[in-house]
């Protein structure tokens, strides 16, 4: 196969998700049926949250703040400091938009990784219009931020640093820890995508010194459409609400909550901090048994970021002369992977994150990310790794 970018045809979905291997838990994950039944539960029950004449209202109000304790547990946080949004995205884009109208007037720059998603680097850009300029910290070959690189960024005149915990794209782990405590020392507001960390580690937001964190529901088995900010109580400063109306979510994100989705992203991170440890165990087992069958069908395949701690599900994989795109097509509707990030695909040219490793363009496109998970069988890697070799020697044969 050569390489080639280009768009992907638009295709119907039919019968395409039946049946097949699903191994793209990092652009997103079923949800649990646990999760389903505790929200089948609050979907019976009428009642908004904010209503505080009437019992259905306080019934309502009772599962949020449940739900929002369950969140803060996940994170070793508190209650308090939980703000449900519509997603990762928002959550984003409140941290560091909503940070930076916070900030003192002498504080006016953004730093942020070159990795970062777009809804963080986008919401960075979008504060250049309010006066802000944006730094972008580059990371090393091995996938990370150098601390040591990043302290000469840091100055009294910084207002918000973002730095990602664990890549969507590689599944670089950060190190967040000894990144917080250097931004915390220059005092400025410390935001963490978090989006796929609470799959990849234990959260501890402690730790971290981390202002702000951003979670999403559907990255960790729960619902779409809900996730969460964390706002330490300790942050130096609030950030600015992006929204306004009602005052809920102590006006920091107004609107009527989804209380449906809240009991979904309060269950999901419920289970999350029981089973996780040993999901992530199993998960990188299964993760390293594909590595080695894939081995055994692509000559000279190299594990992207091989030597750094990774996202557990995470196989970032390069396979030479082979178009990625090609071979994800080639795959359907049998086995369900990814180029890069869900997020950009569509878009024409090598991946942002690739290149920011260092790669060579040619080479990013022929790198194809494999993502497992929770309902991830020892099965789907057999299944999966046949396909591959079936869709290769298809192209030879050609
Ligand atoms: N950040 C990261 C690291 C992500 O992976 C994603 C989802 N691809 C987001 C943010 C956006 O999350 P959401 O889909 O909840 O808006």
């Amino acid at each position: 196969m050569s390489s080639s970018w280009g768009r992907s045809p638009v295709r119907r979905s039919e019968d395409v998700s039946k049946g097949g291997v699903y191994l793209d838990y990092q652009a997103s994950t079923r949800l649990d049926p646990r999760v389903r039944l505790a929200m089948a539960d609050a979907y019976d029950s009428p009642g908004n949250a904010s209503s505080e004449e009437h019992a259905f209202g306080w019934a309502a109000a009772e599962r949020v703040e449940h739900a929002r304790r369950l969140v803060a547990d996940a994170l070793n946080a508190l209650g308090e400091e939980v703000t449900f949004t519509s997603g990762a995205t928002e959550a984003n884009n409140i941290s560091i938009l909503g940070a930076a109208l916070g900030a003192p007037a002498s504080r006016r720059r953004i730093l942020i990784s070159s990795i970062e998603h777009k809804s963080v680097s986008g919401a960075a850009y979008a504060a250049e219009r309010l006066g802000f300029t944006v730094e972008v910290v580059p990371v090393t070959a091995a996938g990370v931020v150098d601390p040591e690189q990043l302290t000469g960024f840091l100055a009294d005149d910084v207002a918000v640093v973002s730095i990602m915990a664990v890549s969507n794209e590689i599944g670089t782990i950060q190190p967040i820890p000894a990144i917080g405590s250097l931004v915390r020392s220059a005092g400025a507001f410390f935001h963490v995508d978090a989006t796929q960390a609470l799959a990849a580690l234990e959260v501890d937001v402690g730790e971290w010194s981390a202002d702000a964190v951003s979670l999403s529901g559907h990255k960790i088995y729960g619902p779409g459409g809900i996730g969460a900010l964390l706002v330490g109580l300790d942050a130096p400063w609030r950030p600015q609400p992006l929204m306004h109306g009602g005052g809920q979510e102590q006006g920091l994100r107004p609107g009527t909550l989804p209380v449906p989705l809240c009991v979904g992203l309060g269950e999901a991170c419920r289970l999350i901090s029981e089973e996780g440890r040993a999901e992530r165990h199993r998960v990188a087992t299964l993760r390293d048994a594909l590595r080695d069958r894939l081995r055994a069908v692509v000559p000279g395949l190299a594990v992207t970021c091989e030597a750094t701690p990774r996202h557990p599900g995470c196989l970032h994989v390069h396979l030479p002369a082979v178009s990625a795109s090609d071979l994800i097509l080639r795959l359907q509707p049998h086995v369900a992977v990814s180029s890069g990030s869900a997020c950009t695909s569509g878009i024409i040219g090598p991946s942002y994150v690739s290149l920011a490793i260092g790669m060579a363009a040619e080479r990013a496109a022929e790198c194809v990310r494999f993502s497992l998970g929770r309902f991830s069988t020892s099965d789907d890697i057999t299944e999966a790794a046949v396909r591959v070799a079936s869709a290769l020697s298809e192209v030879a044969a050609h």
